[in-house]
């Protein structure tokens, strides 16, 4: 039996955990719940998936599929989508989202998994001793003794963390990030938009959906949308009160609102989704240390989805098995 560090517990480090349970597995986040990007907000009464919002079920028959039907914790709907909504592009969609909100998904898996876990704590130092066994700093404590430790954080932080024991000079070329601002917003009176979710509703607003098909419990006319990359590049250090005012009246005026906002609240992601994933970059599934000891995984390792953030650990976990 291995004794495993496994830092982040979002879909990536779940994923290893899950696959690696025979093993001694301790897993860190420095967030108070698991999911990372797999995000369900409260505000006051209001409810809103402000990360990823759905998993496609293109991904029918890979692992996750079955975790999640395993632990209830999600459901298929068909919804009215548009993939376009700028050149009025509209189909019936079927898609998975959490039974409770999206996070029901890593937060279920995270119960039924038996893995000893420390929450709202940030790795900040990994060191070696002379026994080759790994210890991990938060800013309070040490956690001893491990024999591998899984780095599952976006890229550039696992850089940080482990640049003393991987020669990052080896890797020519890098995966990189689209940022993304989210914008959260409720209206009292419903406003009756047939259309659930969608791509493309405005140059400026790469994606948007409605909360309450999610939420039985809203009373109100929920939104999330998401900005493009490319304006919230262009505007990353926005004042929030000028994001959310453009945002309201980009949506106001695609659907001809007259209602009153109840509520409206951003988000700043500022690493959001995959551009460049590491495998399309090098043919590899994770990088590794020298002495196969410290490795670095992450949806940024396949692609830009949950569903790749899982795969991405399961592959690694196979590696492990084998060590
Ligand atoms: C706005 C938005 C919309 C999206 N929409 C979709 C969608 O509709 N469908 C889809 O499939 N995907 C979507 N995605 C992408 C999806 O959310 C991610 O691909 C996936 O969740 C990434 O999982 P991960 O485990 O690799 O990383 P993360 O979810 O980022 O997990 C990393 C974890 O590590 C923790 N952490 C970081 N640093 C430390 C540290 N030093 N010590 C301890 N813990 C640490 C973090 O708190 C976090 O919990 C979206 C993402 C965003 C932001």
């Amino acid at each position: 039996m291995k004794n495993i560090a496994i830092i982040g517990a979002g879909m990536t480090g779940l994923s290893l955990a899950y696959n690696l349970q025979e093993h001694n597995i301790t897993i860190f986040d420095k967030s108070w719940r698991p999911g990372g990007r797999v995000s369900t907000r409260k505000h006051d009464n209001y409810l809103f998936d402000h990360g990823a919002h759905y998993l496609s079920t293109n991904h029918s028959v890979n692992q996750l599929n079955e975790v999640i039907s395993r632990y209830n914790s999600g459901r298929v709907i068909d919804i009215d989508f548009a993939t376009d909504y700028l050149k009025n592009k509209k189909t019936r969609k079927k898609i998975i989202i959490g039974q409770n909100g999206m996070n029901s998904i890593p937060q279920s898996i995270f119960d039924n998994i038996k893995v000893k876990s420390y929450l709202s704590s940030k790795i900040i130092k990994i060191s070696k001793n002379s026994n080759d066994l790994f210890s991990l700093f938060s800013e309070k404590e040490e956690f001893k003794d491990f024999n591998y430790v899984l780095i599952c954080i976006p890229y550039l932080q696992s850089k940080e963390l482990s640049k003393n024991f991987i020669d990052f000079t080896q890797i020519v070329s890098e995966p990189s990030y689209d940022p993304i601002h989210t914008v959260m917003l409720c209206y009292k009176d419903n406003n009756n938009i047939n259309i659930k979710a969608g791509l493309n509703l405005h140059k400026d607003i790469s994606f948007f959906m409605n909360q309450n098909i999610k939420f039985n419990e809203l009373s109100h006319d929920c939104w999330v949308l998401n900005m493009s990359s490319e304006y919230t590049k262009n505007n990353i250090d926005i004042d929030k009160i000028a994001l959310e005012k453009y945002a309201q009246s980009i949506f106001e005026e695609t659907f001809d609102i007259k209602n009153e906002i109840s509520f409206i609240k951003s988000h700043r992601w500022l690493y959001a989704q995959t551009k460049f994933s590491y495998n399309t970059i090098s043919k590899k599934n994770w990088i590794n240390s020298k002495d196969n000891k410290i490795f670095l995984s992450g949806d940024w390792v396949l692609g830009k989805s949950l569903s790749d953030a899982w795969d991405a650990g399961e592959k690694l976990s196979h590696y492990i098995k084998i060590l």
